[in-house]
């Protein structure tokens, strides 16, 4: 193993399993019985590179700009994916390439406006009680925020656990999802930037 980076590290019981006690019974749970926790591996030193950072596999977004995107203005845009549990998943990113920590204040300030704008948008579904936002940042240095709509009333869906249900649940019908898309896209048009095409079908 490479030598363990913090006192952080050096606590932690590599190769072995942990019991998933604390979780088997709670109500926001989705699984029950048996369960087995896979044994925790080793630190990865120095981390994989992420796609779009130098010498690692090239930028998702940059590479295809418009794969998925459903609407945009001048600073930001929407990719919404279809094939998923949830009645709308989608993604918040900058046009241009940057990490959160290099994300210049012209973008920073329209961030929070852009979240809520999101948010208003996705709940104009009828299927949805809630968004939720979370910055996932492992697979891409692109800066990219989740959008995770909990269909209404779904109070077992509530939390952190909304991402596995979307993994669970029956993916939404094709035509349904197109027709999310087209709402979501003309509701934040409604207050700028441009609804584009529907995306193609994966
Ligand atoms: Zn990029």
């Amino acid at each position: 193993m490479t030598e363990l980076p913090s006192q952080y590290h050096r606590n932690l019981p590599y190769g072995e399993r942990m019991s998933a006690d604390e979780l088997i019974g709670d109500s926001l749970f989705p699984f029950e019985g048996d369960l087995q926790v896979v044994p925790l591996a080793d630190p990865e030193l120095p981390e994989p590179l992420r796609a779009g950072e130098p010498g690692g596999k090239p930028c998702y977004t940059c590479t295809d700009p418009d794969k998925f995107v459903i609407w945009r203005d001048d600073q930001w845009h929407l990719k919404a994916f279809e094939n998923h549990g949830l009645p709308f998943v989608a993604v918040l990113e900058p046009r241009e390439h940057y990490r959160l920590d290099n994300l210049p204040p012209e973008l920073t300030a329209t961030l929070g406006v852009m979240i809520q704008r999101v948010a208003g948008a996705i709940g104009r579904i009828d299927a949805v009680g809630r968004t939720h936002f979370s910055r996932w940042g492992d697979g891409s240095e692109h800066f990219h925020l989740w959008f995770l709509a909990r269909p209404l009333g779904q109070m077992q869906l509530r939390g952190a656990m909304l991402a596995l249900w979307d993994d669970l649940l029956p993916n939404v019908p094709s035509e349904q999802h197109q027709e999310h898309v087209r709402l979501v896209a003309a509701a934040l048009a409604e207050d700028g930037g441009e609804a584009v095409d529907l995306p193609a079908t994966e």
